[in-house]
C-alpha cells in the first residue's frame, strides 16, 4: 500500500511493538497491555504519534495505520494534523479470526503472509527478502477474541464520530482467499475519486 503512494505509512502498533522490546518501565507497561489484548493507553500512543509526526515524515502527507483506535486519539489527532480520508476495511469477524490466527510476518521487511491462504514459497522464509517469519504474540485465538471485543467497545464508535466529517473509502472482503492486492486496488480507486492533494504517484 505504502509503495503505491510514495508517502510514508506510520503504524503506531509497529512502533509500540518495537518499544516493547526495550528494557524500560514503559516497555514493561506496553508489554502488559499487549499481552492481554488491551489497547495501550491514549496518553502513551498520542505522545508516540506526536513525536513521529514531528520528524520529517509528514510534508507530503502520510497514512496512519491502526490510529486512531479511540475517540480520545481521534480528538488529539485534530490538534496536530488534517485528516483527508478514512480507509475502512470491512471484513467479517470469522475471516478476521481465520486470517489473524494463521498470519506470519517477516522480521526484516514486515511483509505479511498467511500459512493457509498466502503461503511463502519456503516455510518460515520471506519471499521478498529471505528474512525470518514470526507470529505476533497477540495473534492467538484467545487474544484475537479479546481484541475484537476491544474494537467493538473502543474503536467502532469512531465510525459514527467521523460520519459526515471525513470521507470514507471502503473495501469489503467477503471471501477468505482474496489476495490483499484486490482490496488495495479498490482503496486506490476510492482515494482517486476524492482528488486529494497527494503529491507523488497514486496507483
Ligand atoms: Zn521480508
Amino acid at each position: 500500500m505504502q509503495s503505491k503512494f510514495d508517502i510514508p505509512a506510520i503504524s503506531t502498533g509497529d512502533i509500540l511493538r518495537e518499544m516493547a522490546k526495550e528494557e524500560t518501565q514503559l516497555a514493561k507497561e506496553i508489554r502488559e497491555f499487549m499481552s492481554k489484548g488491551e489497547l495501550v493507553p491514549d496518553k502513551i500512543v498520542i505522545e508516540i504519534l506526536k513525536e513521529k509526526l514531528a520528524e520529517d515524515v509528514s510534508k507530503n502527507g502520510f497514512i496512519l495505520d491502526g490510529y486512531p483506535r479511540t475517540l480520545g486519539q481521534a480528538k488529539a489527532l485534530e490538534n496536530f494534523t488534517r485528516n483527508d480520508a478514512i480507509i475502512r476495511l470491512r471484513v467479517p469477524e470469522w475471516i478476521l479470526v481465520e486470517r489473524l490466527s494463521s498470519r506470519r510476518i517477516c522480521k526484516a521487511c514486515g511483509a505479511v503472509y498467511n500459512i493457509r491462504f498466502l503461503k511463502p514459497k519456503n516455510p518460515g522464509i520471506c519471499d521478498k527478502c529471505g528474512g525470518q517469519l514470526y507470529q505476533r504474540i497477540d495473534d492467538t485465538p484467545k487474544l484475537i477474541k479479546e481484541r475484537l471485543k476491544v474494537y467493538e467497545r473502543q474503536t467502532r464508535p469512531l465510525i459514527e464520530y467521523y460520519k459526515g466529517k471525513v470521507p470514507f473509502v471502503e473495501s469489503n472482503t467477503e471471501k477468505i482467499d482474496i489476495p490483499p492486492d484486490i482490496a488495495v486496488a479498490e482503496i486506490i480507486k476510492g482515494l482517486k475519486k476524492l482528488n486529494l492533494p497527494l503529491k507523488g504517484k497514486l496507483g
